[in-house]
């Protein structure tokens, strides 16, 4: 069992895309085991994506970050890491491969509706960034 970090982002939350994500990921039989709606400050972003912090969109990307609420949540499931990024789509909605979240309602590469963790690394300091452990509900018991 694996767990991953997902986020609205603001794009999504505006576009009233909440339920949309989050049915996605149940109808492919994972699980939403932590859950919160929050507006992150521009620090706060910049510490969620302190790993971009030389790339040259770090800055507008934590802008967007930070504009407006988000929705974020740990998904559990088998391979959960790949499978959320799997129903994500690419980075880029352009080369998103079509029926994938991006493709189907993202603007543009930085406006593109959710967030996924891309390892278990990142999964463990993303979760822990939004959650305490308390408040990650078993599913086993
Ligand atoms: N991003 C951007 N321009 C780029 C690449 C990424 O604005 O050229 C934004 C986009 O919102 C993306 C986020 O930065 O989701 C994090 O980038 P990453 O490469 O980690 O993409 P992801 O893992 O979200 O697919
Ligand atoms: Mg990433």
């Amino acid at each position: 069992m694996e767990r991953t970090l997902s986020i609205v982002k603001p794009d999504g939350v505006k576009k009233n895309l909440i339920g949309e994500v989050i049915g996605r990921f149940e109808k492919a039989g994972l699980r939403i085991v932590a859950l919160r709606m929050l507006k992150m400050t521009k620090e706060e972003a910049k510490g969620f994506y302190i790993v971009h912090k030389d790339k040259p969109f770090y800055d507008s990307l934590t802008n967007f970050m930070s504009e407006g609420p988000i929705v974020v949540m740990v998904v559990e499931g088998d391979g959960a890491i790949s499978k959320v990024r799997e129903i994500m789509g690419a980075t880029n909605p352009k080369e998103a491969t079509p029926g994938t979240i991006r493709a189907d309602f993202a603007s543009d590469i930085e406006r593109n509706i959710v967030h996924g963790s891309d390892s278990p690394e990142s999964a463990s300091y993303e979760i822990g960034y939004f959650f305490p452990s308390i408040d990650l509900v078993s599913t086993t018991s």
